[in-house]
């Protein structure tokens, strides 16, 4: 299946794409994660994109495209943090169909109580939050490795992603319900329970 993520930043679309793509043993590609990997490489692109990144905007579809085509797989795969506005959408679609858009719903009260909370691995990029913290205080549970809280996690940023999502990426809900394939569900429920609901969906 060819699945994307939808969801504010923090809903728990990256942990509810994570879980399904073990699940499903279906490759999971978050855009966000690739772009982090690329600032901590220090390779041309990440030292172009860190600041933007930094501040909670999206970066040049160009540089977006050409990072997201080298590694989309063909067959299968659970797309997170991508397409972000209907230009992307639209460009996404002259390179694959998509069978199911999963739009993770959350307020932006719990988003903010989150952005304090989340760490994540800087190694493996596994994310500990309010209701999962890591056995060791600052260590990965699966790869011991350093545990960090997200430069663009500070409440003024996450601020600004949340704007820039209700400006352009919330409209992609009327643009993928129109193609019958937009699928909601309620992310403030327990992560198991969210999962079961996705998983209920994906059977279905
Ligand atoms: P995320 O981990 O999905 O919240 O993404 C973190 C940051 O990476 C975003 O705030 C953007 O700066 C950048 N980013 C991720 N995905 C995209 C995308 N599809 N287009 C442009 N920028 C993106």
């Amino acid at each position: 299946m060819k699945i994307i993520f939808l969801g504010k930043p923090l809903s728990g679309k990256g942990t509810q794409a994570s879980l399904l793509s073990k699940k499903i043993r279906t490759p999971h590609i978050s855009t966000g994660e690739l772009l982090r990997k690329e600032v901590q490489k220090k390779s041309k692109l990440g030292r172009c994109i860190a600041t933007l990144i930094a501040a909670g905007k999206l970066i040049p579809d160009k540089d977006m495209f050409a990072l997201l085509e080298k590694c989309l797989p063909k067959k299968q795969f659970i797309l997170d943090g991508f397409p972000r506005d209907i230009r992307q959408a639209k460009n996404l679609a002259k390179l694959t169909n998509i069978d199911l858009v999963i739009d993770v719903v959350c307020s932006d009260k719990t988003i903010l109580k989150r952005a304090q909370a989340r760490i994540s691995c800087e190694n493996c990029g596994h994310i500990y939050g309010l209701n999962f913290k890591p056995k060791e205080k600052e260590r990965c549970d699966n790869c011991n490795g350093r545990l960090i809280h997200r430069t663009d996690d500070s409440s003024a940023t996450v601020r600004k992603r949340l704007e820039i999502y209700k400006r352009k990426t919330k409209l992609l809900t009327a643009f993928y319900k129109k193609q019958k394939i937009y699928f909601s569900v309620q992310g403030e429920k327990t992560v198991p329970s969210v999962q079961i609901k996705i998983l209920n969906k994906i059977e279905s």
